[in-house]
């Protein structure tokens, strides 16, 4: 069995050969790397060859692969019950642990994906304010539904094309679209739009188009334009939530949202989303009130369980500042290898335990028009450098890295040494 024969049989029987478009390796070139198994910060392929890993499955896994904690209650579970598609403790002891620590989450809803969660929120939006119009930004991911896969078109709102094939019109129309960090337009569109905008959804750490970090005053700009025109705002913090501290960015910048998305980290390695948000909000949704949503497998025991041993874990180990810590040694460290091989000058880009690596700019990079040219390039011949030495980092310049509680400072010392010896191969042919 080898990747290559893999992904060749793949390719027949689905769409590129992969369920989801970037493991395909389209963005770094090559084919993709088939992986059979993991370890705490270690991957496995087909073919036996070991990886240390800064995907983390997109990050998810705070506590790395199969942590001894997190797999007993998935065994436990096993021997309990998979399913039930009816009430259980279990998502109620979630609930329950979830809205004890975050004020703003007075109520939560589980569903199955961050793009669910997200698609439901905008529906009690629209619900809550008897209005149509959402804005989002350009940089932001917020999941594959309809209405939010829209870019700015000539750059004004109001312009907005589809991002992919398949969406009417009908779908985006009232979907606006914004630059990040740029307070004027904001206003120009509250004064004319704002008394028909529902919500505005943002990724308050944007971490999906590269690490486009905001000021905390664009934020607290949403917020204060958001409440003076009677629009919610919604925060998106499905990567960002329990990653960049417990209480995700909102509690990091204390800016209070109205609605909030999680996903990734909740489900503790298993897929689950939530909505959740202030009861006033949360009781608009179905069966104590007019929004409708559902899920036959929502609240699965699996990732129920799973998200309760992580968030616990997070909880009471509180490893935040310690991965914050971890993340600036090794990509400061990492970023001057890259500098001293490739003949380039590299900037890491962190913010807690997410990192991304892009060419230097003297400017911060807030939005996607400022992200370096030939960064793709950059980043692909970066990558199957890194992956030859047994790295595996995302594979698209425009995914982060994250670490997680298992790269040790050993691992991390142990992937600069694999980086330093690949580097001087490559780039000084
Ligand atoms: C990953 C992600 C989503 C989509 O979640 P899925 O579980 O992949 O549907 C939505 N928003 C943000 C910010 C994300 O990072």
């Amino acid at each position: 069995m080898n990747s290559k024969d893999l992904f060749e049989r793949s390719k027949k029987v689905s769409p590129g050969g992969v369920h989801s478009p970037v493991r395909s390796f389209a963005s770094v070139g090559g084919t993709p790397v088939f992986f059979q198994k993991a370890e705490g910060a270690k991957l496995f392929d087909v073919e036996g060859k070991e990886y240390i890993d800064y995907c983390q499955s997109f990050g998810p896994l705070l506590f790395g692969h199969r942590h001894p904690d997190i797999a007993g209650v998935v065994r436990e579970t096993v021997e309990t019950a998979w399913s039930f598609g009816a009430c259980e403790p279990y998502s109620l002891e979630l609930a329950e642990f979830i809205t004890s620590k975050i004020p703003w989450v007075e109520k939560i809803r589980f569903v199955n994906s961050g793009t669910e969660a997200v698609m439901s929120a905008l529906r009690v939006a629209r619900a809550s304010t008897g209005r149509n119009k959402i804005l989002k930004f350009d940089g932001c991911y917020h999941g594959h539904l309809d209405a939010l896969l829209v870019k700015a078109g000539s750059g004004l709102a109001g312009l907005s094309s589809s991002d992919s094939a398949g969406i009417g019109i009908e779908m985006i129309q009232n979907t606006l679209v914004l630059p990040l960090d740029d307070e004027s337009s904001l206003e120009a569109l509250f004064q004319k739009e704002g008394e028909q905008i529902a919500v505005v959804v943002i990724e308050p750490l944007p971490a999906n188009y590269g690490l486009l970090i905001q000021r905390k005053e664009f934020l607290q700009k949403i917020s204060m334009l958001a409440k003076n025109y009677g629009a919610l705002v919604l925060f998106d913090e499905v990567i960002s939530g329990f990653r960049v501290g417990f209480q995700g960015m909102a509690g990091e910048l204390g800016i209070e949202p109205d609605l909030v998305c999680y996903g990734k980290i909740l489900g503790g390695g298993f897929p689950v989303g939530a909505y959740a948000g202030k009861a006033k909000y949360m009781d608009l949704v179905a069966p104590s009130g007019p929004v409708y949503q559902a899920g036959t497998l929502s609240a699965n025991p699996f990732g129920m369980r799973a998200g309760l041993a992580s968030l616990k874990k997070a909880w009471n180990e509180n490893p935040y500042k310690t991965l914050e810590e971890d993340c600036r040694y090794f990509t400061g460290e990492l970023a001057s290898l890259l500098d001293r091989y490739t003949g380039l000058k590299w900037q890491a880009i962190c913010h807690g335990s997410l990192f991304w690596f892009k060419e230097f700019s003297e400017t911060p990079v807030r939005n996607l028009t400022q992200i370096p040219k030939g960064h793709k390039e950059n980043f692909a011949r970066l990558f199957h450098t890194l992956l030859k030495e047994g790295i595996y980092l995302a594979p698209s310049g425009y995914e982060v890295g994250f670490l997680s509680t298992v790269h040790t400072k050993e691992i991390l010392n142990e992937t600069l040494n694999k980086a330093e010896s690949g580097l001087k191969k490559e780039y000084s042919k």
